[in-house]
């Protein structure tokens, strides 16, 4: 290999061009081979696979690198409006592949390394995954940072770069251990230090008032404590365009000059702590996925990457020159649940105390240029924080948030004359109990535009949790459904169906997902069939080789794969899924002759590491499948698999392999699911109740083509309301009672009948998640998709449809709809004039 060619001097300008930007195999060669050489300082003979991930990735962004100036130049120059889209959460997923699909450098990248005697598969698995966040939420932001680049709108993501991002999990006697996630441990080449855009970020203290030169009252912030917030850029690439956006992602250091105070009277180890203490702030992700937790760190991230944006903000403002009365004009704050919402007050902060507009100018830029998206309808889960924590921490914006309710509820006291009970209800101020902040209430104010994220969703909404503010202003309200991004999640991960889409439809599927509607011509066509069957059948061999490393299962393709992944969490029901598991367990045993299809239940997903009930559904799958795997009487029909963390990675496995999409969740408790799209993207049947998406799933796939059981939202709040009582449930049906006795009896556990008591103990004292009342339906259910798979044509029929159908299921769509009816945005071409 004649690579490492060093050139005369007056050749090495040529060559440097190339080897930074050249897009063929013989230049990206020479690009990794350099920075083997100059980057990483690896010798060629002991170079590993991981050496040649980090060459690859740097000559990779190098390759990013003239889009991604000349797109924030081409923002800079037009001046035009830009959507920053705020985030606590980017489930981001590796970089590399994504990176070179995009750049449509597969390829030049496979013969690259070909050459260097490496594989790209192998080098691509090198690539530690950045887990910026819990699930669905986090990496809904991803996949619409991808459709914002791919559709050229002027975007950029705003989040917290965490040090630690979500847990890796282990399984050990089959419970969930949790590891720290040192993603950054070995470097981050997609990443660019910004050291120079820095915010400084105060917290605690008191506020004070003084008069400034013209005699006005101000408010001035003593904080307790400072924190610097750093810039850390990674690009975005669109698929098949020049736009690259930026993701801004701040991690926090100690201010010197503040905290070394302490140095100067000479108790530097004190001084040394208070640094330690500074940088906590970035250090970990909250593990939590849906129930909100009051803990003073949590909120001190949010408030600290919410500052640093609105400041990043208003200082590109400054270097266009343009006033900040059109703030609004130029930016589009979108608020990805009430985790960054703090912003509502922090922008007024920064306004009136620091660029000293009127509270009322303020206020009209404010609502102007917020949008808040809803999450999630569990009461639980909505965010609040304790007042007097809250008057600790931030203290000018407990008086922002005075003011601002006090104006907000005068204006419904004349709205609604008399009704104190409504006011009382809409105040910001929470008076249940111990006081409190409500985020939900300060997003809802201080935004002109307030989404849910599926049809149901919204509706629920506007008629529960957010009915009163609904009332008060129905015209801020819509929906905006969830999507995905056909790029990572079929693209990347089904490269077998991918190309049989090429073949078959030409490449306009992957920026036009409603064009799989003409694979519905092919349906009918047996070869079609037999060749679709053949890549799922490949997908499902792929996957069970994972699981055999992962855990030793051996699972065969030609079982009808049933997967429920996703994180674990009561009103999922993966236990719903355990019963209809162990049914069919119980039957086979009573009678091993029993004609059911072979299948593979295959679980994945977290539970929060202080979620007991969670832990403890984990720790019984892998019981259930420890008994079922090795029992001969029932192993021919049935197997158990947990594939242990679920992350975006495996993720990509795992929803291409699927023949069944489990989506069970109690009605009226998932707002959409995104998981559901990403399994219907691939070709698999879903059973579901009508939840969230499932719900716009059905309409677009058809009923005959969906596998429907379970109560409705209404129905589940009406049982509610009349004083649900789960052992109604339990009386009239022997073989439930029975599958609950089972568990209870210790059979999974070597007789230990402690072990899962208090999970059979919730079912049958409160079940608040309805799995019982729901249960025989999803039996029955369970029976209609045996009966279908028993018929592998129409079975295929019925899994290209759902492909064909889900057009409208692309994160592209979602962000067209928010660009037009939320930001008022427009694309913007950019053009990087790069041979
Ligand atoms: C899509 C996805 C989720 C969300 O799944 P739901 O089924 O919608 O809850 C969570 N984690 C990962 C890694 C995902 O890719």
């Amino acid at each position: 290999m004649k690579t490492n060619t060093p050139t005369t001097s007056q050749g090495a300008a040529a060559v440097g061009a190339t080897v930074r930007v050249g897009l063929d195999p013989a230049a990206l060669q020479q690009g990794i081979v350099d920075h083997l050489r100059y980057s990483i300082g690896q010798l060629p003979a002991l170079a590993t696979p991981a050496h040649y991930y980090r060459a690859l990735a740097l000559a990779v962004r190098d390759r990013l690198q003239d889009r991604w100036i000349r797109t924030t130049e081409t923002y800079f120059e037009q001046e035009r409006k830009l959507a920053c889209y705020l985030s606590a959460e980017f489930l981001l997923g590796p970089h590399l592949a994504n990176n070179l699909l995009n750049l449509g450098l597969e390829e030049a990248a496979r013969g690259a390394l070909a050459a260097l005697g490496q594989d790209l598969d192998t080098i691509i698995d090198c690539e530690p995954e950045p887990g910026l966040g819990n699930g669905g939420l986090g990496r809904l932001a991803a996949c619409y940072l991808d459709s914002l680049a791919t559709l050229a709108y002027p975007a950029v993501g705003y989040g917290i770069r965490y040090e630690f991002g979500i847990f890796a999990q282990q399984i050990r006697d089959g419970w969930q251990i949790e590891r720290t996630d040192k993603w950054l441990h070995a470097g981050n080449p997609w990443e660019i230090a910004k050291p120079d855009i820095c915010y400084e970020v105060n917290w605690g203290g008191h506020t004070e008032t003084y008069a400034d030169e013209a005699g006005l009252q101000r408010v001035r912030w003593v904080p307790f404590r400072v924190v610097k917030g750093l810039a850390y850029d990674t690009p975005i690439q669109g698929f098949g365009v020049d736009t690259c956006n930026t993701l801004r992602l701040w991690s926090a250091e100690a201010v010197e000059s503040f905290d070394f105070q302490a140095f100067n009277t000479g108790d530097y180890f004190e001084a040394v702590e208070a640094k330690l203490r500074s940088e906590t702030v970035t250090k970990v992700l909250y593990p939590n996925d849906e129930p909100a937790i009051g803990k003073r760190l949590r909120l001190a991230q949010q408030y600290f990457f919410v500052s640093c944006s609105l400041q990043d903000m208003l200082r590109i403002l400054d270097l266009a020159g343009v006033p900040v009365e059109r703030f609004a004009e130029r930016y589009a704050v979108q608020l990805n649940d009430t985790h960054p919402s703090i912003g509502v007050a922090e922008l007024m902060r920064l306004l009136i105390d620091e660029r000293h507009l009127d509270w009322d100018q303020a206020w009209a830029i404010t609502v102007a240029a917020f949008g808040y998206t809803n999450h999630t309808l569990l009461p639980e889960a909505l965010e609040t924080w304790s007042l007097p924590l809250f008057r600790e921490c931030l203290p000018r914006h407990l008086e922002i948030i005075f003011e601002i309710n006090r104006r907000f509820l005068d204006q419904v006291r004349a709205r609604f004359p008399g009704d104190e009970a409504r006011v009382a209800r809409m105040s910001l101020i929470g008076e249940v109990g111990d006081k409190q902040v409500r985020m939900a209430h300060l997003a809802s104010v201080g935004s002109h535009a307030i989404n849910g994220v599926a049809a149901l969703h919204t509706d629920l909404l506007e008629n529960s949790v957010l009915a009163d503010f609904h009332e008060l202003w129905p015209e801020r309200f819509s929906n905006k459904t969830n999507g995905v991004t056909p790029r990572r999640f079929l693209a990347l991960a089904n490269p077998g169906l991918r190309a049989l889409l090429d073949r078959t439809l030409g490449t306009d599927w992957l920026v036009d997902l409603t064009a799989l509607r003409r694979l519905e011509a092919h349906i009918e066509d047996p070869a079609f069939r037999s060749e679709w069957r053949a890549i799922k059948h490949a997908n499902k061999r792929r996957l069970a080789d994972y699981i055999a490393t992962q855990t030793g299962v051996e699972l065969d393709p030609n079982w009808l794969f049933d997967i429920q992944v996703k994180r674990i969490h009561e009103y999922k029901r993966q236990h719903l899924n355990l019963l209809h598991i162990l049914t069919l367990y119980r039957r086979l045993k009573a009678d091993p002759g029993l004609g059911i299809p072979p299948r593979a239940f295959i679980f994945g997903g977290k539970a929060a590491p202080g979620y007991f009930l969670a832990k403890r559904i984990i720790k019984l799958i892998n019981a259930v499948a420890g008994t079922i795997n090795a029992d001969p009487e029932v192993n021919e029909r049935l197997k158990v698999a947990f594939v242990p963390n679920f992350n975006v990675r495996n993720a990509e496995l795992i929803y291409p392999a699927a023949d069944l999409s489990e989506q069970i969740s109690t009605a009226g408790k998932e707002a959409s699911g995104t998981g559901n799209m990403k399994f219907m993207l691939n070709g698999a049947l879903t059973i579901g109740t009508l939840d969230g998406a499932n719900v716009e799933i059905r309409e677009q796939v058809g009923d005959e083509n969906f596998f429907l059981f379970g109560l409705t939202a209404d129905e589940v709040a009406r049982l509610q309301r009349q004083g649900y009582r789960s052992a109604d449930w339990l009386d009239s049906h022997a073989e439930l009672r029975a599958v609950l006795d089972m568990i209870g009896s210790g059979h999974f556990a070597s007789g230990d009948s402690e072990v899962f008591r208090p999970l059979v103990e919730n079912l049958t004292d409160s079940d608040p998640f309805l799995v019982l009342a729901d249960y025989a339906a999803y039996v029955a259910c369970q029976e209609r998709v045996a009966s279908a798979w028993s018929d592998p044509e129409r079975w295929t029929r019925m899994a290209i449809l759902n492909t064909a159908r889900c057009g409208r299921f692309s994160s592209d769509r979602a962000i067209r709809e928010y660009a037009d009816e939320i930001w008022g945005l427009q694309p913007v071409a950019v053009s990087a004039h790069i041979a």
